[in-house]
């Protein structure tokens, strides 16, 4: 009798920025297993550590569940990264995993919030009898071990649609205003295939890889009904992933200490300083912890995100989301806990003569210089505050593949609101 031996294959770095996608070639390879008779129970679209430097594009490997003769399907593997991988790129080192065994999933954490070497990885792999291949530098070996070492308690699922093998590299035909009516039937269920707020297609790629577009959401699904209202030109193979992409699997929770470069965090603090726009609109804020003051920083992408940013104002309360990079952190997400008052005191205006008054020195008040009248009353208002409590994001146009979307949040969140246009 034929027994079925579960295992996992795990594959990365087969791209370069000139062509492929790591996503395509596990696609082809699927179409390809199930044709040689291995049941296919799963496809895995792994993101990891979004700020690794030798990345392609989103740091993606990937993992296929399957069943089958680990061998097989290890040869047939190999076969299809050699035919499909841009071997002759200068930076794609791929790497080819299958494990029969489930790998220590603390080396997917670190690899999803940290940095790996190859080495690590290949030591799970040897003591785990995994059979692996590792090519020219072997570096995608640690992607393709992290994949299939991932496990999550949070998944969402994307569809990737790809272009007929003669269209790569010319135009992308896809009509903006079916993705627009395909986002409106499935929001929040979907998410991502536009943003609505700058008017703009958000899942169709303009790099030279085959992917034509991809539709990601919480389910199957609600992933298929917004595929079905999308018009396009003829899509090539189509494949539905389930992934780690929008479940926020990157931060982790500021407790203390500094924070590392490359890492993304969850910070809890008090805005310091007024905000300030920077050269190439970057909007800058300070805030600080009892342990920490970091600047937090909203670039030019992030686009109306900004304005929030720029009406917060020193005392507000604030938890942030984002990447710690070149010594500040850059924003995904941020949670307006309290609003400071938004008070100011100044000099009032003199009741005899109607004219402001001038300060009389530290702690003795004012005195108007026309009139000589004196007063230790100051003028105070207290202007409304343009932004309510609550969660604020990036637009979907400059979101990372991992970071959590409002839309993915419990109904019954306070979302915020910024008052001014
Ligand atoms: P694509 O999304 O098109 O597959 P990519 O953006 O995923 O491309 P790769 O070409 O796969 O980029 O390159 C990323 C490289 O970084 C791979 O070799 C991968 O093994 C490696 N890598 C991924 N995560 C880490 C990490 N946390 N530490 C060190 N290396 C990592």
């Amino acid at each position: 009798m034929l027994i079925k031996l579960s295992m996992r294959i795990g594959i990365d770095d087969t791209d370069s920025p000139e062509g492929m996608c790591t996503t395509y070639l596990a696609s082809v390879l699927i179409k390809r297993l199930e044709k040689q008779g291995f049941p296919v129970r799963e496809a895995r679209l792994v993101r990891l550590n979004p700020n690794v430097r030798e990345k392609t594009r989103g740091n993606a490997a990937i993992a296929i569940l399957v069943e089958g003769d680990p061998n097989e399907a290890f040869e047939l593997t190999c076969r299809s990264v050699e035919e499909l991988g841009m071997l002759n790129a200068p930076n794609t080192h791929p790497g080819v995993v299958v494990t029969e065994e489930q790998l220590p999933v603390e080396f997917y954490r670190k690899a999803l919030t940290s940095f790996c070497t190859i080495e690590e990885a290949v030591k799970i792999l040897d003591s785990n009898k995994a059979i692996f291949k590792g090519y020219k530098l072997g570096r995608g070996l640690i992607g393709a071990t992290a994949a299939v070492a991932a496990e999550n308690d949070d998944w969402t699922f994307e569809l990737l649609t790809y272009r007929l093998a003669g269209s790569f590299g010319t135009i992308r035909s896809v009509d903006k205003n079916s993705l627009f009516s395909a986002e409106l039937l499935t929001f929040p269920h979907t998410w991502d295939s536009v943003d609505s707020e700058n008017d703009v297609v958000v899942c169709v790629p303009h790099t030279p890889d085959p992917v034509l577009f991809g539709i990601r959401g919480e389910s199957p699904e609600w992933i298929q009904l917004a595929r079905s209202a999308v018009k396009s030109e003829p899509v090539g193979i189509e494949q539905m992933f389930v992934t780690n992409q929008g479940t926020d699997g990157h931060i982790l929770i500021y407790k203390d200490g500094g924070l590392i470069e490359g890492h993304s965090y969850r910070f809890n603090g008090t805005v310091s300083g007024m905000p300030q726009t920077g050269t190439g609109g970057h909007v800058s804020v300070r805030i600080e912890s009892d342990h920490l003051s970091i600047v937090c920083m909203a670039y030019e992408p992030t686009k109306k995100f900004r304005d929030v940013i720029r009406a917060l104002i020193p005392g507000d309360s604030i938890v942030v989301f984002g990447s710690y990079k070149n010594g500040s952190l850059n924003l995904e997400k941020v949670y307006v806990a309290q609003l400071a008052e938004n008070l100011k005191i100044r000099p009032p205006v003199c009741q005899k003569c109607s004219k402001r008054m001038k300060s009389a020195g530290i702690k003795k008040g004012y005195k108007c210089r026309t009139c000589h009248e004196k007063t230790m009353d100051s003028e105070k208002t207290i202007t409304p505050r343009e932004l309510t409590p609550g969660w604020y994001e990036v637009p979907s146009i400059a979101r990372r593949h991992l970071a959590k979307p409002l839309a993915r949040f419990q109904e019954g969140t306070a979302i915020g609101v910024l008052k001014k246009e």
